[in-house]
């Protein structure tokens, strides 16, 4: 079980209203949990010793009158009574008495652990700052407009009944954040059952252990544009459960505790081999972010995409990156004659020369992930442009060389999952400057093929030794 550093209060035998904000306990029950200031699961008394949950689990069922402040008349006693399933979000469901505000505010789970999000339901404009939330505000406004939108059914997988369950709620439109979240599902709690919600594209994903999979029949790209019918559906399922937590779903666990090959269902490449087969690189490519090496091409990236015009300049785009790949491709041959070369990722458009396999797609398909991704366990090193198409590869290759765009610096730590515990995490995971040349990029790769057998040795002599 993982070991979450959380302050724990336990208070027994008799129901008190708490003092704490944005507190409130049902007297129903004779005895809960606190988390957090401003989260609480409420469970019966009996179930304490067998629930033994160091997370910051949220009850939905029962669903505990959560008290929150108004966030436009700053009124303290606002109640909410229910939730709303929303696709991304769980969302607080709330009606203020004193300025008849009804609004919704984000539950503490995924990228809003730490911060909620406020938004009003009469125009679903947001309340409040911000505050460099943008990205996950803009696609929770963007979500809440499906009216007119047909119902998306909701498809069961069961694997093991139970009554009392922990929903850990995959969706997401970034492939990068489903599959963080998902990385939750390999911890089971004694006496409940995981259910996950994801994506149908991400189901091959799902760990054996959890007890049933809920798919939702929609493109992970697609889910910011809302999932109407969503909210109806989960009502409903969740009617047939006698206890149900929401799973705060982190989404930045340590890489290293996470058993990759549950999810993966693959085994990574094996590192005694790494001299012994044929070298092999592959390149894992988007066409919505580029290698660009050029000023004047990431310049006219951003403005395109302020400006709303790339999908102009995206040919362009293309072509340069191509032009990189195809350099550094003629650059290996030279120094690695036979080497095995590919480039892969979402989206196929324009050709590769044949020496280059093309195993790009263009679209994700469950049934066909687990075949696709088998040829990143035989690769030396990937090469890519920081971002989440990098997480699979780089959590089944050996290692590799991961070009940051300057506007992803902020976001360092979160595309690649070397599983390395000592100096090979460095030697073999490598990032560049977006402005990395396919010299630089060979000349890199050429020094971990030529000094891989010294760190190597060293690095075991060391372990032989404890
Ligand atoms: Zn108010």
């Amino acid at each position: 079980m993982l070991n979450y550093a959380v302050n724990l209060l336990i208070v027994e035998e008799k129901a008190v209203e708490c003092q704490l904000p944005n507190f409130f306990i049902n007297p129903d029950f004779k005895a809960f949990r606190v988390f957090r200031l401003d989260i609480f699961a409420l469970v019966k008394k009996s179930d304490i010793r067998v629930l033994n949950i160091s997370m910051r689990l949220l009850s939905l069922k029962p669903y505990p009158i959560q008290k929150t402040l108004c966030p436009q008349c700053g009124e303290k006693t606002v109640f909410s009574s229910e939730v709303f399933f929303q696709g991304i979000h769980v969302l607080k469901d709330c009606h203020c008495q004193n300025c008849d505000l009804d609004f919704w505010e984000t539950l503490p789970t995924g990228h809003t652990i730490d911060k909620p999000l406020v938004v009003n339901k009469a125009n679903t404009e947001l309340i409040g700052i911000v505050e460099g939330n943008e990205w996950l505000a803009q696609a929770l406004i963007r979500s809440l407009d499906f009216s007119e939108s047909e119902s998306i059914y909701i498809q069961r997988d069961i694997r093991r009944s139970s009554k009392k369950i922990i929903l850990l709620n995959c969706l997401d439109d970034c492939f990068g954040h489903v599959f963080n979240k998902l990385w939750n599902a390999c911890f089971v709690e004694d006496g409940y059952e995981i259910v996950v919600l994801i994506p149908s594209q991400c189901a091959w994903m799902v760990p054996d252990e959890v007890a049933e999979i809920w798919t939702v029949p929609i493109e992970v790209s697609e889910i910011g544009k809302g999932i109407p019918g969503l909210h109806q559906q989960l009502k409903g399922l969740l009617e047939q459960y006698e206890e149900v937590f929401l799973h705060p779903a982190f989404v930045h666990l340590d890489h290293l505790k996470i058993p990759f090959d549950k999810i993966l269902k693959t085994s990574r490449f094996p590192l005694p081999e790494f001299l012994v087969r044929k070298p092999k690189i592959g390149f894992v490519l988007r066409e919505d972010r580029f290698w660009l090496n050029s000023s004047f091409f990431e310049f006219l990236f951003l403005v395109s995409k302020k400006f709303k015009v790339f999908e102009l300049f995206r040919p362009i785009f293309l072509w340069r990156q191509k032009q990189l790949v195809v350099t550094c491709a003629k650059l290996l041959e030279k120094s690695f004659p036979g080497i095995e070369l590919y480039v892969s990722g979402l989206g196929n458009s324009g050709t590769y020369p044949k020496r280059i396999e093309d195993l790009r797609v263009d679209q994700i398909l469950s049934e066909k992930e687990q075949e696709r991704i088998s040829v990143y366990a035989e690769t030396h090193l990937i090469i890519g442009v920081h971002g989440s198409h990098l997480l699979v590869p780089t959590g089944l290759a050996a290692g590799y060389i991961n070009i940051n765009p300057r506007y992803k610096t902020a976001h360092w730590v979160e595309d690649t999952i070397l599983p390395y515990r000592d100096r090979m995490q460095q030697f073999l995971g490598r990032k560049l400057d977006q402005k990395s040349s396919p010299s630089l990029i060979v000349h890199h790769i050429k020094s971990v093929f030529e000094n891989f057998e010294y760190v190597w040795r060293r690095l075991n002599e060391a372990h032989s030794e404890k």
